[in-house]
């Protein structure tokens, strides 16, 4: 892995999912590691498809993606999948597990042994995982299964298991959309709190612009597939989005 000030960069990127009906239409992007950068855009604007696309699930027609200093390729490295976690909109949990074991299955890919089959996980990533989810203010329904919590409680529970994993980046699509203010404000926080331990990246689909005014450093909109609008997140207002969007 390249040494490089960027987390990632996007370089005039085009993506159709069925011929010539382009989702992407040359967006690019530079993101420095530590940074926040928030997505906006209205539905259907191409916010997911961009994250996907960020995360290695989508390659792009044209242009080229790279993430801490390497261009994605087809074949995508075995760092990559540790390096860069991704929370899709639908989680991605396993119901019937509890939050706390789905939070185990974040360090599955450095277990080594037949323990974590059996359910059994070192002490420490047991430790760390109750950690996630009380910075994450779910700690008393870490034996909950999942099927039984509310949306924003599995959406906390999706978080913690893609910090356990241990990420230096985070891709999430609109991850805090279940949650009221009070409680998406706590979640981004303590993600903050632990970006700026951590160094962590941050590229978070969101909606609410008083999410993205308090905690994102710089806010992008897209719109029918490009960037209409880019810039810090503190001057982002109803009005700008308003204006860019019309
Ligand atoms: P957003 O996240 O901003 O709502 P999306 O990236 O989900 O936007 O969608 C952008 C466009 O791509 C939409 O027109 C949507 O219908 C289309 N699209 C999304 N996913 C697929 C898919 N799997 N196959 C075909 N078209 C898709």
């Amino acid at each position: 892995m390249a040494e490089n000030r960027l987390a990632l960069q996007a370089k005039r990127v085009w993506f159709a999912y069925s011929h010539d009906q382009w989702v992407l239409k040359g967006v690019s992007l530079e993101v420095p590691r530590g940074a926040f950068v928030a997505v906006m855009g209205p539905s259907g604007s191409g916010k997911t498809t961009f994250m996907k696309v960020l995360a290695g699930f989508l390659r792009p027609q044209r242009g080229e993606v790279e993430v801490l200093g390497s261009p994605l390729e087809k074949r995508l490295p075995r760092w990559f999948r540790q390096q860069v976690g991704y929370i899709p909109q639908q989680l991605g949990l396993v119901r019937s597990l509890t939050a706390l074991e789905n939070v185990l299955l974040g360090c599955l890919a450095r277990q080594k042994g037949v323990g974590p089959l059996l359910g059994i996980f070192p002490a420490e990533e047991v430790a760390r995982a109750r950690e996630y989810l009380a910075l994450l203010g779910i700690e008393h329904k870490a034996e909950e299964r999942v099927f039984r919590l509310s949306g924003g409680e599995r959406q906390r529970v999706a978080i913690a298991r893609t910090l356990l994993q241990g990420p230096s980046v985070f891709l999430a699509d609109e991850f805090v959309a279940d949650l009221d203010l009070p409680r998406a404000s706590r979640v981004l926080e303590g993600l903050r709190e632990l970006g700026s331990r951590e160094n962590l990246t941050f590229v978070i689909n969101l909606h609410e612009i008083q999410l993205v005014q308090m905690f994102a450093d710089y806010v992008i909109t897209l719109k029918e597939g490009a960037i209409v609008h880019q810039g810090p997140a503190r001057e982002m207002s109803w009005k700008v989005l308003e204006e860019k969007l019309r």
